[in-house]
């Protein structure tokens, strides 16, 4: 094509699910300010305008190079005029003043702040800034403000699960898990999920996610529980929500986008030892802080062996990667997906997986691996 520089061989879906993002992304410059522009239109409530900046910047992930005019991105799915208007800033002046304005307000500032904490959503964040509240120590100081279980270990060890998860760390927290679910049953099956299974090459993670299941139907029950008394008695469970299962199979495939999905889960904070982790592992030594052990977040999914496919796709990410999978399904071929199930709502019938290979074939997608779904 003429003037176009993404020529027509490779046409940019705009579905995720058909698009292969890695976390080599040549257009950093704009995603990062899309992305903060979408996380304030969150806090705002502006659902539909956070939708869209979300969408551009998965787009522009995708791309085999960066963008270097406005012209480059003509044709490409996606990009409004808010976005467009947003990169010709950064491609004029290097900048954007737009989320300069952002970053410099004080709601914004106090929100983003206050949701840093786990436990801590948009809802309570906002009621705390309406309060005046602007920084951790003053909602630490007043004395009217109740924190919940979940929040105050969130305060607790804040620094820590601030700290960004490394792969090393990751592969200590699997050992750990594994042999202690492998003591409890032999045959148990656990699987790394989340970002340290999808991106391939990025170090890092805010947390470790994990799918635990049984080979054998219905031996999942009472697994979880007995995991999660065992890193007790080891001395490592720092903190513990644990949700019970809510599955109910003669449900369809929940319509939105975001719903939690109703397995056997817990969120824990888990102590990891120093002395855990391999030496050549890339732990690095912070000469301040020589404690020996650090605090980190972990989430610990329990499925059914005949949901475990589906889960594993649902907990793989990336969220936008997973919302496009569920959109594709719906608008293009009639059909429901989340976490437990896939259902063609045409045939009016559930459709089986044993893999997340079976569930792309259902949906007549090609696959796509763990490492290119970062969109
Ligand atoms: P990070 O490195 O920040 O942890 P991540 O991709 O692992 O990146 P997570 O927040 O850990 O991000 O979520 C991993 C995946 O699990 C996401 O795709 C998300 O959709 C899914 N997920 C997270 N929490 C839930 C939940 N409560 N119920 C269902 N799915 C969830
Ligand atoms: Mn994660
Ligand atoms: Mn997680």
């Amino acid at each position: 094509s003429v003037g176009g520089h993404f020529p027509a061989i490779c046409v940019v879906s705009q579905y995720a699910c058909l698009r292969r993002t890695t976390t080599e992304n040549h257009n950093k410059i704009f995603t990062d300010v899309l992305e903060e522009l979408a996380e304030n239109s969150e806090f705002n409530e502006s659902k539909g305008p956070c939708l869209a900046f979300r969408r551009a910047a998965s787009v522009l992930k995708s791309l085999p190079s960066a963008v270097h005019c406005l012209g480059a991105i003509q044709g490409l799915p996606c990009l409004g005029e808010h976005t467009k208007a947003v990169m010709e800033e950064i491609l004029i002046f290097g900048r954007s003043f737009k989320v300069e304005e952002v970053q410099s307000d004080e709601r914004y500032q106090a929100l983003k702040l206050f949701t840093s904490v786990f436990g801590v959503g948009p809802k309570t964040a906002e009621k705390w800034y309406r309060r005046g509240l602007r920084s951790l120590k003053e909602i630490l100081a007043e004395p009217n403000i109740q924190l919940n279980r979940m929040q105050r270990a969130g305060f607790l060890y804040y620094r820590d699960i601030s700290k960004a998860v490394s792969k090393a760390e990751a592969k200590a927290l699997r050992s750990i898990i594994e042999e202690t679910a492998h003591w409890i049953a032999p045959d148990s099956i656990l699987a790394l999920t989340g970002g340290f299974r999808s991106h391939r090459g990025k170090e890092y993670g805010h947390d470790v996610d994990f799918l635990l299941t049984m080979p054998e139907m219905g031996k999942e029950e009472g697994l979880l529980l007995r995991v999660i008394d065992r890193l007790r008695d080891q001395g490592i469970l720092l903190y513990c929500e644990h949700q019970g299962s809510t599955v109910d199979m003669s449900k369809l495939p929940s319509r939105r986008f975001e719903a939690m999905d109703h397995f056997e889960k817990c969120f824990l904070i888990l102590r990891l030892e120093e002395g855990q982790m391999e030496r050549d592992g890339g732990l690095q030594k912070d000469p301040g802080e020589s404690r020996g052990w650090r605090a980190v977040r972990v989430d610990l999914v329990a499925t059914p062996v005949d949901r475990y496919a589906f889960a594993l796709l649902g907990w793989t990410g990336s969220r936008q990667f997973e919302r496009d999978l569920r959109r594709f399904a719906r608008k293009e071929r009639g059909m429901c997906l989340d976490n437990h199930a896939l259902y063609d709502k045409t045939k009016k019938l559930f459709l089986p997986a044993t893999s997340e290979e079976d569930i792309f074939a259902h949906l007549g997608l090609e696959y796509v691996e763990p490492w290119q779904r970062n969109a």
